[in-house]
């Protein structure tokens, strides 16, 4: 968002200016509370002010609605469903919501799909699950400092934060020889983003917004056997610093080492993603006679959609053979970014 629009809607806020509802949200960061431009609150600092255009941002970067302005149940915006949804997610954020869940609640689970996703712009699971995460990500950030203490002063596994880490990262080691991967959290222009590796190579990196990033997590963790806690390794020391050169545009090889984990082939498919330049595009049938299995062009789509290292196997680069974008595992807009932005830097346009 530009820097002017930060201010537009700073004035708004000020003055309470009601034409500006549903239009933003403003996170305050003294508090971690995010509030309608309406809020009768006492209005924060505009350096204390975080904008967001919507709920889920606001709750990816962990801010906690609030109870003044209800900014996701106040009812004279929201259905009484979505309140009630949105009420029984206060009561136990954390929660991960079944469909007898909603039973329970007398509600019919596509309505509240359809409802959400008209108030808010994402379906109810997303909501939940953006509450979730932004729940034990703010944990983890404040965490991240005691735990780096903790291990100055010799290892202490007690800290409420590393239950909450557990229950997204999976069980913290309670042996010394177990295989042990690292986690940290990064700010992109595109949103928040998490990064795992070990001491040696990286093994994810994801939106934390993405669909189904928890799972992801967890197959991981089952497959090395081991655990993963906050921290940070050489590889992601070096990756922070890629990552803003990428957005800059003044990188465009990552040249981190990375540890695959796949299939054989979706390891060929992965690699010869690899193998797309910057700014460039290629189709999934293009991909599919890459690695000579020109019929394989469904299997190669989904070893594509596999891909667990976002932007450093560029598989945003695929889209359709009709030159639509085709999917992405962090939504369509941030593919339509990304190839904007890479097109922008190409230095072969020039
Ligand atoms: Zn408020």
């Amino acid at each position: 968002m530009a820097l002017e629009k930060y201010h537009e809607y700073y004035q708004a806020l000020l003055a309470r200016n009601s034409a500006y509802e549903g239009v933003f949200y403003v996170g305050v960061k003294t508090t971690g509370i995010f509030c309608r431009p309406t809020c009768s609150a006492r209005k924060p600092k505009f350096e204390n002010c975080e904008f967001f255009e919507n709920v889920g941002h606001a709750l990816h970067a962990s801010y906690r609605p609030c109870q003044r302005c209800l900014p996701l149940s106040h009812p004279s915006q929201v259905s009484p469903l979505v309140r009630l949804l949105v009420d029984a997610v206060e009561i136990n954020p954390e929660k991960r919501w079944k469909d007898k869940d909603f039973e329970e609640l007398c509600v019919d689970a596509s309505t509240a799909r359809r409802q959400f996703k008209k108030r808010f712009g994402m379906t109810f699971v997303a909501y939940a699950r953006a509450r979730r995460m932004g729940i034990a990500m703010a944990q983890i950030k404040n965490g991240d400092k005691v735990i780096n203490a903790q291990l100055d002063v010799g290892y202490e596994s007690s800290s409420g934060f590393r239950d909450a880490f557990s229950r997204i990262m999976g069980a913290a080691p309670s042996r010394l020889d177990t295989p042990l991967l690292k986690a940290s959290w990064f700010d992109t222009p595109l949103g928040p983003m998490i990064a795992i590796a070990d001491e040696d190579a990286l093994y994810l990196l994801e939106f934390v917004d993405r669909r189904g990033l928890e799972r992801e997590v967890e197959r991981l963790r089952q497959r090395i056997k081991g655990a993963i806690i906050p921290g940070k390794t050489p590889p992601l020391i070096s990756l922070e610093k890629e990552l803003t050169s990428y957005f800059s545009g003044t990188l465009q090889d990552f040249k981190r080492p990375i540890h695959l984990i796949g299939s054989s082939f979706q390891k060929r498919v992965w690699q010869a993603l690899r193998e797309i330049p910057w700014g460039q595009t290629r189709s999934y049938k293009e991909m599919a006679d890459a690695i000579d299995h020109s019929r394989a062009v469904r299997a190669t789509a989904s070893a594509n959609g596999a891909n667990q290292l976002a932007l450093i196997i560029p598989c945003h680069r695929v889209i359709n053979t009709s030159g639509e974008l085709g999917g992405y595992g962090g939504g369509v807009a941030r593919k339509q970014w990304l190839l904007n932005h890479e097109r922008r830097y190409n230095p072969l346009k020039e």
